[in-house]
């Protein structure tokens, strides 16, 4: 063009779809502006299916606005696939935004519920500003998404704000393509938008002229608070309070399992817990999870209830404008736990906040925003530098995962604690947010509300149903009541089978692998309860290499309830029924009709199904070790055995154990059971037989993978299953396993607990339907 001024630049004309979240983030005004910058006429439209763009202008401007639409998109943006076509120019002067247009059949990726962003913050601090301290700030790279959409495309009147009409402020903020609050559907302010009532638990008004200042001085007195949140209710109460907090146990039934934490700032969370760099990012990520933290003792106020027997606190952040401004007002850490009770799913309603807390929480914060989609605070832990779900819904789902292959439309409905479901299409995964313990009806409802959301935002029509193969599990009788009903498809998958594959999902690795699934108990293909697995595996099938011995549970569910009864199970089985208890602390204090009963379960084989359960060994030496004889939350004597193992180890040595090389191969424990026993009654402490007992796992993953590895010659490893949140056992583990050579593959978007089930049934429906048809 340079030298040649007579000669006009030939116009271009391109149409560009994107695909991936980029509704609801700010994606339109931020094409709006790059197109203005780079003096290019057209227009963007949301669909729902993808954001359409065409764009016209000189050649090179054309070039530039394609290469930053990638480069320089929104923060909360997430590209995935961008497709260019050239059009004939028209013509048209301006480049304006079009009214949205819904079509059928096509579907967007929604964005989750995204943490205050640092200019909201600000605005809601700042006394000029118009929307100083007002609790339902937002903007396009902030707030509710997820959790206030009823359907796609992601416009006001489709979310729960329809009731809300915009003042003449927020609406110019609205309408304005260089405003920060263009298109943002949730915008509001005090005005116009949702607000506060504090009441008492009939629901009658508190008089108050400023509800979050008299909730932050009533927790502040050791009242318990019921605060309508993003996703649900949360009980808050004075972490500092011993009292305050035992009453909210007391009343919420969980008399042990630890409670969520909510502080201010990252240096009033330095001053309770050690944070490295990598945790502080992820307090500080727009996801804004619960991160367990190594917790500073003797340095925090925070009463030792909160988590007993614990070297870990799980705290987050504030997320909304809400939490900022009653963490401020409050000046030291609340418990923020969920707004149930015990397993029961969060509240969401304010009617049902009311009715369900009763008797629970002395006062209620409430609001008038409805939540649409109930959505739990999400649980991350680092290890090894790395951040790793525990338990997957706010500011995570529904981002889809990536498929390596083009998926049917399947159902996987999950496993029956942690339930997730998992919807596949096209490229994507679906999983669901965490939907809980499938045990009782306002669960299972939650389920099928949370089903129903999916299917119409995702436009997913199962034609194929998942399903664990435990007949008990209320997930498995869904899915083939469903597959009936419908005339489909069911496929039923083991389930260790299924989290291995989540772990191969998720680092794009097809496989074969040494699959490691430790968990406590899922139903195995001979029938008995598996749980300490090897497998060698795929995604569509399986072949079972190795376990830890089978022992019988005496009891069945009791075992599990009372992991000494699990102990005796392991004693009285390979050492013989006439084993004496004495020296074993909770062993010897059992009464004698329970340890007659027990026997006759073992010799008779009643109630006593087999299991191979790595979970169930963890109780079992938990008891044995005087850590914990009976449990009141899941997991409990396997994270106190855990907790008592000294930081420093290089002393200890493994206990002995020996294996059958026959296929499948089988961990004996017998010597491992009775050199402990041993060690116990010689006065070993809780914390080296903890520590010998973790070493003793750790051997057995190494020398059982390198069997399989001569065997097959395989390289790699997976490891998944709820034991693997034992993070001393994790990273005993993999440096073992690393150290040999072998390449390790661990999860990161996805639990390694029955949280991440779903997935994995999900990928091997679909491969084994795909095989068949070859
Ligand atoms: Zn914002
Ligand atoms: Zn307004």
């Amino acid at each position: 063009m340079r030298g040649s001024p007579l000669k006009v630049a030939a116009r271009v004309r391109l149409r560009i779809e994107v695909r991936g979240i980029v509704q609801g983030v700010g994606f339109r005004p931020f094409v709006y502006r790059l197109a203005r910058d780079c003096h290019l006429s057209g227009w963007v439209r949301n669909t729902s299916g993808n954001v359409v763009i065409e764009v016209e202008g000189p050649e090179e401007n054309v070039n530039q606005f394609s290469a930053l639409l990638k480069d320089k998109a929104p923060p909360a943006a997430r590209v995935q696939d961008v497709t260019t076509r050239k059009l004939a120019a028209k013509g048209d002067i301006d480049f304006v935004i079009r009214k949205s247009q819904p079509e059928p059949g096509k579907y967007q990726p929604v964005s989750p519920d995204l943490a205050t962003c640092p200019e909201c913050l600000a605005e809601v601090f700042e006394s000029e500003n118009r929307r100083y301290l007002y609790p339902f700030t937002n903007c396009t790279n902030c707030g509710p998404r997820f959790t206030i959409i009823r359907d796609i495309p992601y416009d006001r009147p489709m979310t729960t704000m329809s009731r809300f009409t915009m003042c003449p402020e927020c609406q110019a903020e609205y309408d304005d393509p260089l405003d920060r609050r263009f298109h943002a559907q949730p915008n509001a302010c005090s005005k116009c938008g949702p607000s506060l009532q504090l009441t008492n638990p009939d629901g009658t008004l508190l008089p108050c002229t400023d509800p979050l200042h008299k909730a932050a001085e009533l927790l502040n007195q050791g009242y318990i608070v019921a605060v309508k949140g993003l996703g649900g209710f949360q009980l808050a109460c004075d972490a500092t309070n011993q009292e305050a907090v035992a009453r909210l146990r007391e009343r919420k039934k969980r008399p042990g399992k630890p409670l969520a934490l909510m502080m201010a700032s990252i240096a009033e969370i330095e001053r309770h817990c050690y944070v490295s760099a990598e945790e502080a990012e992820l307090l500080l990520s727009s996801n804004a999870p619960i991160v367990l933290l190594k917790w500073r003792k003797d340095a925090s106020n925070v009463t030792p209830l909160v988590a007993e027997n614990n070297k870990y606190l799980g705290v987050m952040l504030p997320y909304t404008p809400l939490h900022h401004i009653l963490m401020r007002y409050a000046a030291r850490p609340l418990v923020m736990t969920s707004g149930n009770l015990s397993e029961e799913p969060i509240c969401q309603d304010n009617e049902e906040a009311l009715r369900r807390l009763h008797g629970i929480a002395d006062y209620f914060l409430l609001h008038n925003r409805d939540i649409h989609a109930r959505y739990d605070d999400s649980v991350y832990l680092v290890e090894r530098g790395t951040a790793r779900a525990i338990r997957r819904a706010r500011g995570y789902a529904p981002s889809p995962i990536s498929l390596p292959f083009k998926a049917r439309q399947v159902l996987a409905t999950g496993a029956e604690e942690k339930n997730t479901f998992c919807l596949t299409k096209d490229e994507y995964a679906s999983l669901s947010q965490h939907i809980g313990d499938m045990d009782n009806e306002e669960t299972v409802a939650h389920f099928e509300n949370t089903f129903d959301l999916y299917q119409r935002l995702f436009r997913v029509q199962p034609e194929v149903i998942a399903y664990d193969l435990h007949p008990e599990y209320v997930s498995t009788k869904y899915a083939l009541k469903y597959a009936a009903d419908k005339g489909l498809k069911a496929v039923g998958v083991q389930h260790h089978h299924a989290h291995i594959v989540s772990c191969l999902v998720e680092n794009g690795f097809d496989g074969p692998v040494i699959g490691i699934a430790f968990d406590g108990v899922g139903y195995g293909s001979d029938d008995n309860l598996w749980g300490g697995e090897f497998l060698v595996c795929d995604h569509s099938s399986f072949e079972r290499a190795a376990h830890l011995e089978y022992v019988p549970m005496p009891g069945g569910v009791a075992a599990i309830r009372k992991p000494y009864r699990m102990a005796l199970g392991y004693i009285y089985s390979l050492l013989g029924p006439e084993t004496p208890l004495d020296g074993l602390p909770i062993l010897s204090e059992i009464p004698a009709d329970e340890i007659q009963i027990i026997k006759t379960q073992l010799e008779r084989r009643l109630y006593s199904p087999l299991t191979s359960g790595a979970g169930r060994l963890f109780d079992a030496v938990s008891a044995l070790a005087g850590v914990r004889g009976q449990i009141d939350y899941e997991a409990q004597a396997v994270i106190e055995l855990e907790m008592t193992a000294p930081d420093h180890m290089t002393q200890f040595k493994p206990y002995p154990f020996t294996m059958d090389k026959e296929k499948p191969a089988v961990i004996k424990l017998h010597d491992l059971i009775s050199t402990m026993i041993n060690d116990v009654r010689d006065g070993a402490e809780p914390d080296m037989v903890s520590a010998r007992f973790h070493l003793t796992m750790a051997q057995i993953i190494l020398k059982t993978c390198r069997l399989i590895s001569q065997q097959s010659g395989l390289k790699t490893v997976a490891l998944s299953g709820g034991v693997f949140q034992n993070r001393l056992l994790f990273n005993l583990a993999v440096d073992a396993l690393e150290k040999e050579g072998f390449n390790v593959l661990t999860h990161r978007l996805v639990p390694c607990n029955d949280g991440g089930i779903s997935l994995g049934q999900a990928v091997i429906a679909n491969n084994q339907l795909n095989n068949i048809k070859e």
